[in-house]
């Protein structure tokens, strides 16, 4: 694991209900997505989405994750409060994949491997062809007020107080 580079990029990031926040201040260049079928599970998808962080690069601003072990030694982190999948973590080794869209910016780290492709869906070839229905301005535009103004979601940066 000591092969993988280490680029000093500050990102954050947290749950959908705000309940857990944390900071990176570097990541491992190892932003991927896994199709395995633990993976499908733990993040209720068809693939996780994750990139790589030293363990002494996070800090968890605001509360403290929960823990599954999916094996003997794999924990896979969450908020208790709300479910949001977090991270992976191989309980031995120096770093741990927290979840892509977990992330403030989850564009930041644009995956570089696949990994998994036993599990993969047939069909995933042929994602980007499916059909598009538009953004939810469009396609939910009765609905698009009433979500905004009852939105429970933590916005996508740090809030000194939450709920605010
Ligand atoms: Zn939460
Ligand atoms: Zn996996």
């Amino acid at each position: 694991m000591s092969d993988k580079s280490r680029l000093e990029v500050a990102a954050s990031g947290g749950c959908q209900c705000g309940a857990l926040r944390y900071h990176v201040s570097a990541v491992t260049d190892t932003s991927h997505i896994c199709h395995c079928r633990m993976c499908q599970k733990a993040v209720g998808s068809f693939f996780a989405a994750l990139f790589g962080v030293p363990k002494d690069a996070l800090v968890w601003t605001r509360g403290e994750p929960a823990r599954f072990m999916s094996s003997e030694h794999v924990a896979r982190g969450f908020c208790a409060q709300c479910g949001t999948p977090l991270f992976y973590e191989y309980m031995p080794g120096d770093d741990l994949a927290l979840t892509t869209g977990s992330l403030d910016d989850p564009a930041q780290f644009p995956p570089k491997d696949q990994f998994g492709l036993e599990a993969v869906m047939p069909w995933f070839g042929g994602i980007a062809d499916v059909r598009k229905a538009g953004a939810t301005e469009e396609t939910m535009a009765e609905f698009v007020g009433g979500i905004r103004a009852s939105n429970h979601q933590h916005p996508d940066h740090d809030t000194d107080h939450w709920p605010a």
